[in-house]
Formats: C-alpha cells, structure tokens, sequence
C-alpha cells in the first residue's frame, strides 16, 4: 500500500492532531529524499517505536550554501515513495512533502543558531549548515508534534546539534541515533554517492578504511598518540584528486579535541573529505 502523502502543513497538523487525540505515538524520520537503505533503516527503527511515522522529503534550500549542490541534488519522488511502500505494511506512513514556499513563506525571518558544538568541523567549512538545517528540523518537530526522532549517525555532529537545541528550547521530543548503514564494502551510504563517477566510487572506500585502520590502532596497537593516528588516516586519504576538509579526533560530547596529546576512550573520528568534486562525511565513535 502506498503511504499517504501530504504536502501542506495545514494537512498535515489536521492528521497530526487527530493521532495526537487518540493518544498515538507518532515517530518522525526528516529526510532530504533519494532514499537509501540508510533512510529505511531509520524508518524500521520508528515504525518499532512508534505507532505512526512521518517521513518527511524536503530539500531544504536554507541548509545549503551558494555554490552547493542544491540545484543538482537528487530528488526522486516516485523512487522514495516506492520503497516506502515496502516498509507500509501496516498503513501507519505518512509521507510529508512539502513545497519551499510551504515551509518558507513571505517574510520567513526567524531562524535557530546553536553556537558550541555546531561551530567546529562543518560549522568551520559550511558556516551557514546547520542554522538551515536547526531551524527546518525544528519547523518539523513543531508541525509534526513528534514523540520521537530519528536520525543517523552518519550526520553525527548533526545530531549533537539537534540534541543540543531540543535541551535548550524545551522541545519535547526525544532524539534517536541510528548506527550507520554502509555498502558491503564499507562506503557509508549518502543520497551525493550517486555523483560519484565509478573510479572515484572505489577511491571513496578510504574513508571508512581510515577510519577501520584508526580504529585497529587504538583498541589493538594500543597507540594513543593523536598526531601518529590522524598521520595514517591523512596517508590513508591522500590522493591527488581528493581535499581533506577536515580529520577530527575529538571529544564525541563537545566535538572538541581532547586535553593533552593522548586519545582518552570514548573518542569520535570525524572525517570530511572532498573526492573529486564530492565532498563525503563519515566517522566513528570508538569506545
Ligand atoms: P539526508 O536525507 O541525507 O538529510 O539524511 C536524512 C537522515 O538519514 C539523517 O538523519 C541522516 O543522518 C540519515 N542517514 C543518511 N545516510 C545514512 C546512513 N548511511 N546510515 C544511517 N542513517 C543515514
């Protein structure tokens, strides 16, 4: 069965108002579309947890800078509710599409800034990221009402960031990390894989090799110098046609790095690497 799908929020609060009256769980998964097995992942996790769940498709303009890839990012609609639909078996998906003018009306002037932990990383490299991205995930919270939230690891610093205004607003929900969905050869799961042209598919593999390769260092070598761990990952990134944005061996609380020159556990590794013309995200947290 093909899961309802609402595109204005007048609708959508009509719908989330009559769950909310009948006392039902309601579970939001917001998603940029060009669904993945990494966004049906989150979706399994909130159909377990909750009685119905919106999936919300929305490209969202503010969370991306001039000179991005706004324009070209993958919007594949039919596809998304397809697959979707597989995971419908109850009947219990909404599908909340809106239109940019929807959630961006005339004289849009609010915005959420989080300072702290959005300000290092990819608040360092895309200053402008996660005030878009803070501000239209708040939006779905209020429209949709949610009980529950979930988001992927793979956005970590995303989801400190979300965790960090819901306790400074007062925002009732609760916020879910779901563990990353990777290919069979460690190439973690991302909508921008599909820019990648075959030969720089393959180079995308050092990204979690670094990160498999820092791992073995610390929990087996027993290295704890951060300098030697972030020399072999960068080795392990280098290539003439890759820029490294970012190697991060930090706090997973504060995304900081940590006091002295030693690794303390837990740790994240967080990477940004620019392979060819896309740039990817991954990491590891390493208990
Ligand atoms: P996006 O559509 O890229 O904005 O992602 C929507 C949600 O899916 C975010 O919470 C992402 O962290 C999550 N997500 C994206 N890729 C993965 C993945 N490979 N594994 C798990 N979650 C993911």
């Amino acid at each position: 069965m093909k899961p309802q799908v609402v595109r204005e929020c007048s609708a959508l609060h009509s719908l989330v108002k009559s769950l909310h009256l009948q006392n039902l769980r309601v579970g939001l998964v917001p998603t940029m579309g060009a669904l993945h097995a990494g966004h049906i992942s989150l979706v399994k996790e909130s159909l377990k947890n909750s009685d119905w769940t919106i999936v919300s498709i929305f490209v969202n303009p503010t969370q991306f800078a001039p000179g991005e890839d706004f324009e070209k990012y993958p919007r594949t609609l039919e596809n998304d509710l397809a697959l979707l639909e597989k995971e419908n078996g109850n009947q219990n998906i909404i599908v909340f599409t809106p239109s940019a003018d929807e959630m961006y009306p005339k004289n849009f002037f609010t915005y959420v800034d989080v300072a702290g932990v959005a300000k290092p990383l990819e608040g360092q490299f895309r200053p402008t990221h996660f005030r878009g991205v803070a501000t239209v995930v708040l939006k779905l919270f209020n429209m949709t009402q949610a009980d529950i939230a979930f988001f992927g690891q793979k956005d970590f610093q995303q989801v400190q960031v979300i965790r960090q205004f819901v306790r400074d607003l007062n925002v009732p929900v609760t916020i879910q990390m779901c563990p990353i969905k990777r290919e069979e050869d460690g190439l973690a799961m991302s909508s921008r894989n599909r820019y990648l042209s075959a030969d720089a598919r393959q180079r995308a593999l050092c990204l979690s090799r670094s990160l498999k390769r820092a791992k073995a260092m610390i929990l087996e070598e027993g290295i704890r110098d951060r300098a030697t761990v972030e020399a072999e990952i960068r080795e392990i990134l280098t290539h003439p046609k890759h820029s490294i944005d970012y190697v991060a061996i930090v706090d997973p609380e504060t995304l900081l790095p940590q006091e002295g020159a030693g690794i303390q556990l837990p740790v994240a590794i967080l990477l940004a690497v620019r392979v060819d013309d896309t740039r990817l995200i991954d990491n590891m947290v390493i208990e």
